[in-house]
């Protein structure tokens, strides 16, 4: 046996697939950047939560809950599927539930993914989809969203080989805010083999106001192997408990259910989000402040001649140049945390999160006062 550092090191080797796993980078959170930098104010608009909190109706529902934590949770999270097949028009089958949207990307990696088998994602995205892929030793093919972030169903359609295995859209995308018109979706599923997967990520689907916006739910209806991703961390302000789900046919819903835990989502995450399903006075107050917010930060940049792309969804993508490290630095000096775009190979940009009226205000002050000092 070898001594490294006085500790043993260990002999057993992992899976090969792990050599290709990049570590997820998290907004930074609140109480990291008051300890380094020795700040009492931070406002965070890194992570697309909710800055209006949860629902009340949540907080009481975990509160009710709390007297039977001795007890196991419901493992097929039975009230919750049963309220979201109201909420959405389909049956309680029609859902898997989830510890978070991440894990439903897991679910469906590990269900349907042999070693070899490709999966189509746009660029730039959410990065889970390729960590998923890679972990079963998967390949991703990446296709570049075209002139100002917009999808293309032709594309995407022009990498699908006999080993594609699943599509991912993002619609609203992060971390561009754009999304994918329902025509073009339905070219897209309409060209597609029917042995492809089609995962329609709709984790920002609340925010968008777009008449031709799709969630993919009407695709379920009418028969297509297409499954939505949701989550229950961005508007309904959940993100603490983790909670998401999948929607699909049942079959799929089946296949899926076969790789999950047992008691994969807890007592309390069930109870919450059910309540917070129900909760429409938050989901409204928060889809209201997001617009006013969304404008007030186009309004903001525009005044700071920084380029930004118009968003479907509550974070915008800023462009700031070449200088966007040194500013996104600067503003966590400042105390305000937003997201380098540096992950998803846009090192000129910045994602900020839509917060309250106050917290977006803050950021515009500190970017302002930046960008004054450095010219
Ligand atoms: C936040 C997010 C999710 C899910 O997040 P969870 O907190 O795991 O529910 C899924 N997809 C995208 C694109 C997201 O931004």
């Amino acid at each position: 046996m070898t001594r490294v550092g006085g500790g043993l090191e260990p002999q057993i080797t992992p899976r090969t697939a792990l050599g290709r796993l990049k570590p997820y980078t998290a907004g930074k959170p609140i109480w990291e950047v008051q300890q380094e930098y020795g700040l009492d104010r931070v406002i965070k608009l890194a992570s697309n939560e909710n800055s209006l909190g949860p629902s009340p109706k949540a907080l009481q529902a975990i509160q009710n809950q709390l007297p039977d934590l001795h007890r196991y949770p419901d493992e097929r999270s039975s009230v919750l599927s049963e309220a979201l097949g109201r909420h959405l028009g389909l049956a309680a089958n029609q859902f898997i539930v989830t510890n978070g949207g991440d894990e439903l990307i897991m679910l469906i990696s590990r269900a349907y993914l042999e070693p070899g088998d490709e999966i189509v994602v746009p660029d730039p995205t959410f990065s889970e989809y390729e960590f998923g892929a890679f972990l079963m030793s998967g390949t991703v093919m990446k296709v570049p969203l075209r002139e100002s972030y917009a999808f293309s169903a032709e594309d995407m359609l022009a990498v699908i080989t006999e080993r594609t295995k699943i599509v991912y859209l993002c619609t609203p995308n992060n971390p561009t805010g754009t999304y994918m018109p329902e025509s073009e979706m339905r070219k897209l599923l309409d060209s597609l083999p029917s042995r492809v997967l089609v995962v329609i990520d709709t984790a920002y689907r609340h925010y968008a106001t777009a008449p031709d916006y799709s969630d993919g739910i009407d695709f379920i209806k009418s028969g297509y192997p297409v499954i939505t991703l949701n989550t229950f961390s961005k508007i309904y302000g959940l993100a603490g408990i983790r909670v998401g789900y999948g929607a699909a046919s049942e079959g799929i819903i089946r296949t899926l259910l076969q790789v999950k835990e047992p008691f994969n989502v807890n007592a309390l995450a069930q109870a919450a989000a059910a309540a917070a399903l129900g909760d429409k006075e938050h989901v409204d107050a928060s889809r209201q402040m997001n617009e006013q917010g969304r404008h007030q930060i186009y309004e903001g940049l525009s005044r700071l001649s920084i380029p930004y792309f118009e968003s479907m969804s509550n974070f915008i993508l800023a462009e700031l140049g070449e200088h966007a490290d040194n500013i996104y630095h600067q503003l966590l000096e400042r105390g305000i945390i937003v997201r380098s775009a540096k992950g998803w190979g846009l090192p000129r940009h910045i994602r900020i999160s839509v917060g309250t009226a106050e917290e977006n205000q803050g950021m515009l002050d500190a970017l302002r006062q930046i960008l004054v000092h450095s010219t």
